[in-house]
């Protein structure tokens, strides 16, 4: 790294708290080793209260960009210049731009982007699709935008009755209204009109967290026998790799089941791209960190 670094180095951020667990700086870091771009990618403590003079340090700092995670992507958006189109729809940002540090902050969200990267990789065909999804917090949200711009049929989401619930219908509303696709949002507790959505869907996404810690024990598909052969199941979470609906999806023998593994590396890969114009390593970094 010492040889790496030097007076030319270009920084590259990622603001978010708690942050000292992420994958992201290693990913983006090794992605620059091996390419030979003279970039270096570092994480910061950043909570809302340290945002908005941690997004002039951008400017003033001319970094060329950064990452933005929990609890700062909505937040964020008050303090850029230009937000992308799907960023808008999602209201969310996770990768901020400043091209040549001229000091326009761009604001993109590539979660979405890694979910269906991850899919396509698998061979998931979203186009034309009818999929299920349950949570519509930052992830799902994400994640039933882009599958609406890239084309699906339909997206049921169900959300338990909280405070995210709202915002399934609000983002069911945005998609109707934006997009060809057509997006309903339904009550997680009404189980008979989720056991038909799955039924008469080829894919269904969890982007609940529910599998990781503390819902280890959780699955939302509580009766395995709901997953078809031809069903394609992708679970968001990553930790563990193989969480209680991926271990019933395999069991039940169901087209794919899939982790939240290539979600990360795809929405790294997108934002990478983002910052430096080249193509992540993806092979490589699978390899090395996967
Ligand atoms: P969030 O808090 O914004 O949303 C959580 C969602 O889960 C909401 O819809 C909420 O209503 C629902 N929920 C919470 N408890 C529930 C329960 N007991 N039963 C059913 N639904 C429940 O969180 P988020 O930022 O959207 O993250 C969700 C998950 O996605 C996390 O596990 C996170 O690690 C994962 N994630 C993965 C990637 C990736 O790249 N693979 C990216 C972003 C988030």
């Amino acid at each position: 790294m010492t040889e790496r670094l030097t007076g030319h180095t270009l920084l590259i951020g990622l603001m978010a708290y708690p942050i000292r667990h992420s994958m992201s700086p290693t990913m983006h870091n090794e992605a620059f080793a091996k390419l030979g771009l003279d970039y270096a990618y570092l994480a910061f403590e950043v909570e809302n209260e340290q945002l908005k003079d941690a997004v002039q340090a951008i400017r003033a700092l001319g970094l060329r960009g950064s990452n933005v995670s929990m609890p700062n992507k909505q937040e964020i958006i008050q303090y850029l210049d230009e937000v992308s189109p799907e960023a808008q729809l999602i209201g969310a940002v996770n990768t901020v731009t400043n091209k040549d540090a001229k000091g326009h902050l761009v604001g993109y969200n590539t979660d979405g982007i890694g979910a269906m990267e991850a899919l396509k990789d698998e061979g998931v065909e979203v186009k034309d699709a009818i999929i299920t999804l349950t949570g519509a917090g930052g992830a799902g949200t994400a994640v039933a935008v882009q599958a609406a711009f890239d084309g699906a049929k339909e997206i049921r989401i169900f959300n338990i009755n909280d405070g995210v619930f709202e915002n399934a219908k609000e983002t069911a509303k945005k998609i109707n209204e934006h997009t060809a696709c057509v997006a309903t949002a339904t009550d997680l507790s009404d189980q008979e009109a989720f056991k038909k959505s799955i039924a008469e869907s080829s894919i269904y996404i969890d982007a609940t967290g529910a599998g990781m810690k503390p819902l280890e024990d959780v699955s939302l598909i509580e009766d395995p026998s709901m997953i078809r052969s031809d069903l394609v199941v992708f679970d968001v979470v990553y930790s563990p790799r193989e969480t209680k609906l991926l271990k019933f999806a395999k069991e039940q023998g169901a087209k794919k089941a899939i982790n939240g593994l290539g979600m990360m590396l795809y929405q790294g890969a997108a934002a990478f791209k983002l910052f430096t114009d080249e193509d992540m390593p993806v092979s490589y970094i699978k390899e090395l960190l996967f």
